[in-house]
């Protein structure tokens, strides 16, 4: 199917690609699939858009993940690589769950700049309700006789994170309350990251104090004393 890209983007995401083009090569390609993607390795990224559900903001969206790619921040492939250092440690952060970590550090920075660029709200993602049932946080079972199970413990800070991203005003406070009850020291550690997470500015990185090393270096850190004398399976 043929479809030039350049006709259908609108003055908002022609003047950001232009920006992320200044840094890295940026591919569109045709799927199928009912929502867009992108794919990035090192300065190439590709988005994935599909002509028959095309709309500006969701290419603004994966082009928003582009832009802040270019920023060069450390993200979280930085906790993913040190993690594999650490036996215990990268067993719960498996890739999966620091790809979930990073995609929602990068929306909670990018959906100032799409609101910005003139979408609404609801546009910026495609599920609208919570990010997490409290169902879900019920069936945790992270520890059983001190033994902690990898899966759940890998659950617990996925949800946790996936609501302190959520971008829409939604009222998880019964949410946050279980899921301190269940490991209160844990839960000070994804919390004290986040809330360093929202401090960093992204745009303005000063390279002693104001990148997001020191935010994930210490999330790390505490990570790797917490799970020290944990047994795990
Ligand atoms: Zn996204």
């Amino acid at each position: 199917m043929r479809f030039n890209i350049d006709e259908h983007l609108d003055k908002h995401n022609k003047q950001l690609l232009s920006e992320v083009r200044n840094k890295m090569s940026v591919k569109f390609e045709i799927f199928n699939k009912p929502y867009f993607e992108n794919y990035s390795i090192n300065d190439n990224v590709i988005i994935y858009i599909n002509p028959k559900v095309f709309n500006n903001s969701s290419v603004a969206h994966e082009l928003l993940h582009a832009w802040f790619r270019g920023l060069g921040l450390h993200g979280s492939n930085m906790i993913y690589l040190s993690a594999r250092e650490k036996p215990k440690f990268s067993v719960v952060f498996d890739k999966k769950l620091c790809d979930h970590i990073g995609n929602c550090m990068e929306h909670y920075k990018i959906y100032p700049k799409f609101l910005e660029m003139g979408y609404a709200s609801k546009d910026f993602l495609s599920s609208k309700g919570m990010q997490c049932d409290i169902n879900s946080i019920r069936k945790l079972c992270i520890q059983r006789n001190g033994i902690y199970s990898v899966k759940h413990l890998n659950n617990y800070i996925g949800f946790l994170i996936s609501i302190y991203a959520d971008h829409l005003p939604n009222d998880y406070s019964r949410h946050l309350a279980l899921i301190q009850g269940i490991e209160p020291k844990l839960f000070d550690i994804v919390s004290e990251f986040w809330q360093a997470w929202k401090e960093v500015d992204i745009e303005n990185p000063d390279p002693i104090t104001r990148t997001d090393f020191d935010a994930i270096h210490s999330f790390i850190m505490n990570v790797e004393d917490w799970i020290e004398d944990k047994s795990i399976y």
